[in-house]
């Protein structure tokens, strides 16, 4: 595929990956992602170079869960693996979707998944406060009987029932950034940083050590957008739009939202810190660094959004 001009960063929830309670299984995921690429083989006819990144809350927590259960005859998955295989697995997903999609239509692209770790602080506050919220959602007596049970944390998840909770360290290098870049200058569709990628720290040699954390896609992927010099930074999620006072009888729907008005919401903890929250701060930390244009928005809307027909979009006052 030749070269193309301007590059879109687009992040897919790991939430969004799963329709309703019923999608649960892997077969569903893939059509959830199939129809996800469509959108973004829309975008690529439109002119647009794609690097793709993914989350995995949801995924990486039944990996955990299936290892939990198995403990008696297979040796347990360290965190950092977890979040490998599901590089890995969600990486095929949407390899294979691109692939079909390309065929589909007769186009010539070609779409690659790189194992992603991104470096994160030893000291980071979020080892000892765990907010990524991991798995599927449970009542309120069945998590806490986990809790108890395996040692987990667990908290109420944006009024959509319990679900554990895990550290999840800010993301602080890509460490593959040079061949994600390599192959995005040459028109290769990546697929990157899955899962907010995997998080490893530096030792005292320099030499790369796993860590059991789940890294929020959300800020791996704005740290990706600013790195690449993306045009336009874009999450889908499974809202259209993100609202202010989210779930009370005041809540309304942003249209947009500029920087200074998104930093002040933030910071006065508006937003909640295990699904909405890191992808404000994700949008506010792009804004900062230089980025033109970002949208928060569902799959869907995906093109729409792009004309500013849809979705949340965050501008910077003066550009
Ligand atoms: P993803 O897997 O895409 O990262 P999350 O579940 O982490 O998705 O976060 C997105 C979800 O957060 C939305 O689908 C919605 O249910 C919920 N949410 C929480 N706060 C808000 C808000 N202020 N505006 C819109 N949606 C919100
Ligand atoms: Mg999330």
């Amino acid at each position: 595929m030749t070269q193309r001009q301007r590059t879109a960063v687009v992040a897919v929830g790991g939430n969004s990956l799963i329709t309703d309670e019923f999608h649960q299984a892997i077969p569903d995921q893939y059509e959830a992602a199939v129809a996800t690429v469509k959108r973004v083989v829309d975008m690529m006819e439109l002119g647009w170079n794609i690097v793709l990144t993914h989350g995995s809350g949801p995924q990486v927590g039944y990996i955990l869960r299936r290892s939990e259960l198995a403990i008696e005859e297979v040796a347990p998955v360290p965190m950092d693996y977890a979040d490998a295989d599901i590089q890995g697995a969600v990486g095929y997903m949407f390899q294979r979707a691109f692939h079909n999609e390309f065929v589909k239509r007769g186009l010539p692209g070609h779409a690659i998944a790189i194992v992603s770790q991104v470096l994160v602080g030893q000291e980071d506050p979020a080892f000892v406060n765990p907010t990524k919220p991991i798995g599927p959602q449970l009542d309120e007596t069945t998590a806490k009987a986990r809790a108890a049970e395996l040692d987990w944390i667990v908290k109420e998840d944006a009024g959509r029932g319990w679900r554990r909770v895990v550290p999840s360290p800010v993301p602080k290098k890509i460490l593959e950034l040079e061949q994600i870049k390599l192959l995005a200058n040459n028109g290769f569709v990546v697929i990157a940083c899955g899962g907010g990628g995997i998080p490893v720290i530096e030792n005292e040699k320099r030499y790369l050590v796993g860590v059991e954390a789940v890294v929020d896609k959300d800020l791996a992927s704005s740290l990706l957008a600013i790195d690449l010099a993306a045009d336009v930074f874009i999450i889908t999620t499974g809202v259209d739009r993100v609202a202010i006072n989210y779930g009370a009888p005041n809540q309304e729907w942003l249209d947009s939202l500029e920087l200074n008005r998104a930093r002040e919401l933030y910071d006065t903890n508006h937003f909640d810190p295990g699904s909405m929250g890191p992808k404000v701060l994700a949008m506010i930390n792009y804004l900062e660094s230089g980025g033109a244009k970002g949208i928060i928005t569902s799959p869907d809307n995906l093109i729409e959004a792009l004309d500013d027909k849809s979705g949340t979009v965050f501008f910077r006052a003066n550009s």
